[in-house]
């Protein structure tokens, strides 16, 4: 806990749950100056999902998603409460995105953040504009909330106030402990999940919950009166890749009724080239570094063209097949692969937020 942490709300909220679970605590200076342990930064990684730090953030708390240049955005905004993830995916990007280890909160969320979005939705409301927002940029939106409570209050917070706005919290974290139960029952909160394969969620991503469980976890929020969504990426190629895949969409729409679902999306494992050499130590099992990539116009390594227009193709016919309303859209993809693949692109719709700001006035009822 920084000095200048103390005393805010979350800090104070943080401090009681850690110590009901006898979590040792200190105070300190401030995490710019806190001495990390010499190590490699691989290791160093892996020491930070074992620390929180709680923070006295002066940054924006609220903001647009940077999406990537040169490939259609989705023009979402994000809420920011926190960085860093107790959870340990082989891909996880922020392996090489963050510079510095740890698990940060913002313990000045509540009264230097929450104005901030505050704002924005009261905005929303006097335009008419729809507001999609998000917190689960440089975080999952869940796995620490057990530690912090920052879902469950932003959530009431946020349909407390009446906007035409939803808020996604996107996680791989199955819902326990009566979390669901306390959220307000408003089809404006989406439960997303990150989905995989079987194989790669078990392999690839350490620490969250099996795929049964994200389902299980989708189903009781559907039931409830939550929307959900579901985010299939990254989508690791590898030889049975399409039918695992079909098989894992089989099962969403066997769980979940689709008029409940606001959108899927589908993106193809991407990477800087950092990412693997951090990874590849990190995780020497790991075999998802090892495919054919080609540098794309962000600078990032994505497979070929042709694989990924495939494997998109094949899965949102599968989609289709189950609903014919379902919003799919591809993350960070050209012009060019949405019409090889799906047959259009966002831009004879009105684009990609406009058919975004459609599904949420659809299915969240906004
Ligand atoms: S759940 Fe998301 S943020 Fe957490 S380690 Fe996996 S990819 Fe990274």
């Amino acid at each position: 806990m920084e000095e200048g942490a103390l005393g805010y709300g979350l800090s104070e909220e943080v401090l009681r749950r850690a110590e009901a679970r006898g979590l040792p605590v200190r105070v300190i200076p401030s995490y710019r100056d806190y001495p990390f342990p010499f190590r490699p930064w691989p290791e160093l990684l892996t020491w930070g999902k074992r620390r929180l730090f709680l923070i006295r953030y002066s940054g924006r708390f609220f903001r647009p998603c940077p999406g990537t240049v040169r490939y259609l955005c989705c023009g979402y905004r994000i809420f920011h409460f926190g960085e860093g993830c107790p959870l340990d995916c082989s891909y996880c990007i922020l392996q090489a995105y963050l510079n510095r280890p740890g698990l940060k909160l913002w313990g000045n969320l509540w009264e230097e953040g929450w104005p901030e979005l505050e704002e924005a939705l009261r905005k929303a409301r006097a335009s008419g504009r729809i507001l999609r927002v998000g917190t689960g940029e440089f975080a999952d939106s869940l796995a620490l909330e057990p530690l912090c409570g920052v879902a469950e209050e932003l959530s009431r917070r946020f349909v407390e106030v009446e906007a035409p706005a939803m808020l996604e919290l996107k996680t791989k974290v199955a819902l326990t402990g009566g979390f669901l139960e306390r959220l307000p029952k408003s089809p404006r909160i989406i439960l997303a999940w990150s989905m995989n394969s079987f194989r790669m969620s078990e392999e690839e991503e350490r620490g969250a919950a099996p795929l049964e469980e994200r389902l299980r976890s989708a189903a009781r929020a559907a039931e409830r009166g939550l929307s959900v969504a579901f985010h299939f990426d990254p989508l690791i190629l590898f030889p049975e890749t399409v039918e695992a895949y079909l098989e894992v969409v089989d099962r969403i729409f066997a769980a979940v009724p689709s008029e409940r679902i606001v959108w899927i999306s589908l993106g193809t494992l991407r990477h800087l080239p950092e990412l693997k050499e951090i990874a590849e130590e990190r995780f020497p099992k790991t075999r998802i570094y090892t495919g054919e990539f080609v540098t794309g116009l962000d600078g990032k390594r994505r497979y070929f063209r042709p694989l990924r227009v495939e494997v998109y193709r094949r899965i949102y016919a599968r989609i289709r097949e189950h609903s014919p309303e379902v919003c799919v859209y591809l993350c960070m993809e050209s012009p060019e692969v949405w019409r090889k693949a799906l047959g259009f692109s966002p831009i004879e719709r009105g684009g990609l937020p406009r058919m975004l700001d459609e599904a949420a006035r659809r299915v969240c009822g906004i």
